[in-house]
Formats: C-alpha cells, structure tokens, sequence
C-alpha cells in the first residue's frame, strides 16, 4: 500500500536529519533506496528494491542495495523483519504491528494501542537484550480469499 503524502515527507524528513546527525552524506543511491522503501508499506527485500532501481541506475549493485538497507537499520530510521536469508525492510519507524499472509507472505502494517503496550518477560534477559515487542498476526489475506 502506498503511503499518504504526509507520512513520506515525515519519513524523508527523518531521513535527512538521520544521516546529517551520522556525518553522512546524502547520496543519490542512499536517496533512492530510502525512498522506494519509504512511499510504500509493503516491506520489501534487498533484492525486490534493486529489482525495481536497477533499470533507473544501471551502477547499482544488489550489495550496495544491503549496506545500505543495513545502515538505515543502524541508524534507526528502517527496521528489519524475518531470518537473515530472507530479510525484508520496513521503514514505518511508529509503533505498529504486522499482519502476514501465510499464503502468499504479504505483510501489511496495523495499529493497536493494546500491542504497543505488551510487558516483556524477565527471561528474555537469558536470550538478550530486548528492544521493542512487535507482534505478528498470522493469516490469510484479502488478495488470497478472494481467490479461492
Ligand atoms: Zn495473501
Ligand atoms: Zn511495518
């Protein structure tokens, strides 16, 4: 789903301010990444967003699609979701939920005051340090039931 006007702004704004406060320069690869993640909700791999940047900037590798996906990670402004061979992108940096189509992997962000407020056991100390609680709601989506 794309994002309204506002939010991307908000997001592109925060973008800007994320890599000024790092010392980093705004490049136009780090540009594109950043904003073909921000105007949707759809929580892209590395390899989907170098698929749809590669025919508007042939110099762009699929690596320099992941340093760079990495870094917006390290500097906060993008989350990442799912195992490491498998890694997807999120660039929705509010407190929210997703829901995934167990179907076709489709994931789609919700907003639940309740999930926001979740308490984390103690035993997760054991396993690490935790930062946020994001809850995953399992299911089938609208596309795949209507297609049955
Ligand atoms: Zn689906
Ligand atoms: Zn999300």
């Amino acid at each position: 789903m794309r994002v309204s006007r506002d939010k991307l702004t908000k997001r592109m704004e925060e973008f800007r301010a994320a890599l000024k406060r790092a010392g980093l320069k705004i490049t136009p690869q780090r540009l594109a990444v950043f904003a073909r993640l921000a105007e949707e909700d759809s929580h892209p791999g590395a390899r989907a967003i170098h698929g749809k940047l590669k025919k508007k900037m042939p110099g762009l590798s699929l690596d320099t699609v992941y340093r760079t996906l990495w870094l917006f990670v390290d500097l906060g402004i993008v989350e990442n979701m799912g195992e490491i061979d498998g890694v997807r992108f999120d660039a929705n940096t509010e407190p929210h939920h997703h829901f995934i189509c167990r179907k076709c992997g489709a994931s789609f962000d919700i907003y639940c005051r309740d999930f926001d407020d979740l308490k984390l056991p103690g035993e997760l100390s054991e396993i690490g340090e935790a930062m946020k609680a994001m809850v995953e709601v399992r299911g089938i989506c609208r596309k795949c039931l209507s297609r049955k």
